[in-house]
């Protein structure tokens, strides 16, 4: 990926609980901390997440994503990533709006929003999240905020100039890439949509 001209690597952490799926813990974001220089930004799809917080600094992670479902005390969570010098996100999933976060907005480095169910990949974007994303950015503007749109689920290179066109600014793209022959020439197509998008917004 990193040959291939990505930004970032967004690692997803399922416990089975949370989502289905189990997919890998701190060990492995460890190996890919010293695999890579890319941006580490871990999403944590799993319960009682501030058990794992220092576990994931320690690791290597750069930014943290902690679902607003998971944690009822999201405040003291977002502290608490940000105590370990990490930079903190949280994720709202499809049927989560907006307002649930709205409070703290100004305490995140990133706002993470779901345009699939998490859990596993391949799924298709729900069309109802580029309102979200819309919502998110007029929010951010309103109040002078600087955290980053994040957008993760169904994003693909024939949907992502409308997605960047609503207020994504960091993309999670897993079959968009993987299930294409040509890694670096889907990441350069990628780019050149969504920063077509960025100089037509600006
Ligand atoms: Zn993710």
């Amino acid at each position: 990926m990193e040959d291939a001209g990505a930004n970032w690597i967004h690692v997803d952490v399922m416990d089975g609980h949370f989502v289905p799926n189990i997919t890998l813990g701190p060990q492995i974001v460890e190996v890919i901390r010293k695999a890579t220089r890319l941006t580490v930004d871990v999403h944590l799809m799993i319960e009682t997440p501030e058990r794992y917080i220092a576990d994931f600094a320690s690791a290597g992670a750069e930014y943290i994503s902690v679902h607003q479902e998971a944690c009822p005390h999201l405040h003291a969570v977002v502290q608490d990533i940000r105590r370990q010098n990490v930079k903190p996100s949280v994720a709202l999933n499809p049927a989560t709006p907006l307002v649930m976060v709205e409070p703290i907005l100004s305490d995140l480095d990133m706002l993470l929003i779901m345009s699939v169910n998490p859990g596993f990949g391949g799924q298709q974007f729900i069309e109802a999240s580029l309102e979200k994303l819309r919502a998110a950015r007029r929010l951010k503007q309103q109040h002078g905020l600087s955290f980053l749109i994040e957008v993760d689920g169904g994003v693909k290179a024939h949907n992502c100039g409308t997605v960047a066109a609503a207020g994504a600014e960091v993309f999670v793209i897993g079959t968009g890439i993987f299930a294409t022959a040509d890694y670096r020439a889907t990441i350069a197509e990628i780019r050149r949509i969504v920063d077509g998008q960025a100089d037509a917004a600006a």
